[in-house]
């Protein structure tokens, strides 16, 4: 505590999945000889630095930039970049953190990281992005390699942002090094399926969820807040596995349309006209409820797939949930649901998956991603949608064998927690003191 003051998030994060640990340390004394636990928590590298540009007023501004390289004993440093006034350290960290557990449930070789600045896009013209991209990479390219260090998108970071980075890297180093960034455009070295992942991914394993209990999204009412990429994609794939998605939320407040989400209507409105979700509302029709700076956890459903942000279901919001009947909870965001709000749902026995299994399919399509350029190949939309459904389903069966193994039964939670954990600490002990 002594050495993350004031992180927040991170704290939160480590508390989770330390929890989860005991039964593998009385099972695994040499974890604990090798103190494994602490330099797990301890990340090998932080890079902390200033990125200055200039506005289109011609007005010079200042942003911190980061990149947490947290742990590379399964492969590079890989995880997204986040541009958000939010982020902080203790957010970078919490991120990095999760991401290594996360990228070894994929059972793809890749080591945990995480980076972004403070800088807010919003509002930002095209070129304004561009100078900030360029600014931030001119410091960041030292540190990355597809060897070393992979970034890739997150809130903030899309297409258009991966471009401006790519753009500047290949110009600074003189090399068209296509894996050392994921989410590339699919004419550049970027992979079919990539967009989607995340989203895909996590109903992939919602479905699993529903299936080893005999059931399936089919004709069930679902409720996906936010409704950047994440959020966009899991609608889209529920749709198509027989859900109907109600409701979808922004930062503004949330749209509830029981005929089902016209997911092209919200795709120009997010995608296209970058605007915000009140919008959808005048566009299609009456029947569509905007309530303003409301929760979207307020609307009765049978699953929820949180998708925004960390810390944006608590206690009380899950409370409401389970008394309107909810049935399941699989993350789509990092760490959206409190503590005390998971508790609720692990009491009230509805199914809940945490974010490092559940959206873990962005990530293993990155790994994807970076297994095409290294081949200097590319496989088809189907090819690698199938090759995600494969992976997504692999940790399903992964989480919940362990679970088992541990004497937890159907503890999602934990099962993933123990599973991410003993992969990288076996990586560890077999590397030495390093
Ligand atoms: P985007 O920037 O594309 O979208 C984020 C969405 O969440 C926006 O609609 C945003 O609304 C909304 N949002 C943010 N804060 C709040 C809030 N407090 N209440 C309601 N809505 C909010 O990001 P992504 O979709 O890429 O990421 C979403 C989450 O998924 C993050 O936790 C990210 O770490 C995680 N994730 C993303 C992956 C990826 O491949 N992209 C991979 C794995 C995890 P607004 O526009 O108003 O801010």
């Amino acid at each position: 505590l002594r050495r993350n003051q004031g992180e927040l998030e991170f704290h939160q994060a480590v508390y989770e999945v330390l929890e989860s640990l005991s039964p593998v340390v009385q099972k695994r004394p040499e974890y604990v000889e090798a103190s494994i636990i602490e330099r797990i928590c301890e990340p090998e590298r932080q890079i902390i630095f200033r990125v200055p540009w200039v506005d289109d007023a011609g007005v010079v501004q200042i942003n911190r930039g980061f990149r947490v390289e947290f742990n590379s004993a399964l492969g590079p440093y890989k995880g997204g970049l986040r541009f958000h006034p939010s982020v902080y350290l203790g957010i970078v960290k919490f991120l990095g953190f999760e991401q290594v557990f996360k990228n070894a449930l994929t059972a793809m070789p890749i080591g945990g990281g995480k980076g972004g600045s403070d800088f807010d896009p919003k509002g930002r013209s095209d070129a304004e992005i561009m100078r900030f991209c360029q600014s931030f990479m001119t410091e960041l390219y030292r540190h990355l390699g597809e060897y070393t260090d992979v970034p890739a998108g997150d809130i903030g970071v899309g297409g258009r942002e991966i471009g401006y980075l790519f753009g500047q890297y290949k110009r600074i180093t003189n090399r068209y090094e296509s894996g050392v960034l994921t989410g590339k455009g699919l004419s550049w070295g970027g992979s079919q399926a990539r967009t989607e992942a995340t989203g895909y991914g996590t109903v992939f394993f919602a479905r699993e969820m529903l299936k080893a209990k005999g059931e399936s999204f089919e004709g069930k009412k679902v409720l996906v807040s936010g409704s950047g990429n994440v959020a966009i994609y899991a609608t889209e794939k529920v749709h198509q596995l027989g859900g109907t998605v109600i409701a979808m939320s922004d930062s503004s407040g949330y749209v509830v349309d029981e005929q089902g989400i016209d997911l092209d209507l919200m795709r120009e409105v997010k995608e296209v006209e970058r605007g915000r979700v009140s919008d959808y509302v005048a566009k299609r029709g009456s029947h569509v409820k905007f309530v303003e700076g409301g929760s979207i956890w307020d609307v009765p459903a049978d699953v929820a797939l949180p998708c925004a942000t960390q810390n944006e279901l608590d206690k009380d919001a899950a409370e409401t949930l389970v008394g309107n009947g909810l049935r399941l909870v699989a993350e789509g965001a990092n760490m959206p649901c409190t503590p005390a709000a998971v508790q609720v749902f692990q009491t009230a026995g509805v199914l809940f998956a945490p974010g490092k299994a559940a959206n873990a399919g962005g990530v293993a399509t990155s790994a994807l991603e970076m297994q095409q350029n290294a081949s200097r190949d590319r496989w088809s939309f189907e090819h690698t949608e199938e090759r995600l459904d494969h992976i997504m389903t692999g940790i399903h069966e992964l989480v919940l064998t362990t679970a088992d193994e541990y004497g937890i039964p159907g503890d999602y939670v934990a099962g993933a927690n123990i599973a991410g954990f003993t992969q990288v600490a076996d990586a560890m002990l077999a590397m030495g003191v390093i």
